[in-house]
């Protein structure tokens, strides 16, 4: 049987499990293969992958896998020197200034989360994933997700898989996986249905507010989708805090 030999770098360890992830993986090549198929049979989404180089060439993910092959791959935002490879095929698209997401089922925190803090952000709790995955390719929409299965599927082009389960942290993942400091617009959206809040005049709304926040907020906003009415004080001491968390950029 001939082999190629497989190195994956940096987080894209991540996805191999703790017993070989510091090995070399032997591939049995005994079928034409392309490099992509190859490194997703080791459950490896390609979304997650920037480089691979193959023998110190650079290739593409259609690149057919031959015996005695040494494959490095690397992940988006690596900081490996890749000089004498050049020229470089990377392979992870450039993301769009103010990103868009769809987000998978088992995420509704994190949905909320990148809403609260202004991102347009695509969520339902009955979403499949063949409808996810037909959504981020049709809007160019970023999926973010716990199952890498869904990011498999060959008509993502923008993915990401979550590491943690926490969705405080998932955030900030997020956050700093795409770069998103810049583009923070906290309390501009609606946590509920991801339309655009827009400034509401009081008088126009008073009879929907209960007596104390009429008496004692003069400034609201509403929901252009499902015309929630929101005011400072409507959001709690506790997601405040998380915002003023969120929005600060951490010390790298
Ligand atoms: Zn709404």
């Amino acid at each position: 049987m001939e082999y190629a030999y497989l190195h994956f770098h940096a987080t894209l360890k991540d996805f191999i499990s703790p017993v070989k992830r510091n090995q070399i993986i032997a591939y049995a090549v005994d079928r034409r293969a392309s490099v992509k198929d190859v490194i997703e049979s080791c459950n490896v989404p390609h979304t997650e992958i920037d480089l691979i180089i193959v023998n110190g060439v650079s290739v593409d993910f259609d690149y057919i896998v031959q015996n005695g092959d040494e494959i490095h791959v690397y992940p988006v935002c690596s900081t490996a020197a890749h000089e004498p490879c050049r020229p470089l095929h990377h392979l992870s698209p450039p993301i769009a200034e103010n990103p868009r997401f769809i987000v998978d089922v088992n995420l509704g925190r994190l949905a909320r989360y990148l809403r609260l803090l202004g991102f347009d952000c695509l969520y339902r709790n009955d979403f499949a994933d063949p409808s996810i995955a037909e959504i981020s390719d049709k809007t160019n929409r970023i999926v973010l997700t716990r199952d890498r299965k869904l990011l498999k599927r060959r008509i993502i082009t923008y993915g990401y898989f979550v590491r943690t389960d926490i969705p405080e942290a998932q955030i900030r993942e997020t956050l700093h996986r795409f770069n998103l400091y810049a583009s923070l617009a906290p309390l501009t959206r609606c946590t509920h249905c991801n339309e655009k809040l827009v400034s509401a005049e009081k008088p126009f709304i008073a009879h929907r507010l209960k007596p104390l926040t009429r008496q004692h907020y003069d400034k609201f906003l509403m929901c252009s989708g499902c015309h929630r009415i929101y005011w400072q004080g409507s959001h709690s001491t506790r997601i405040a805090r998380l915002i003023e968390d969120f929005c600060r950029q951490p010390v790298r």
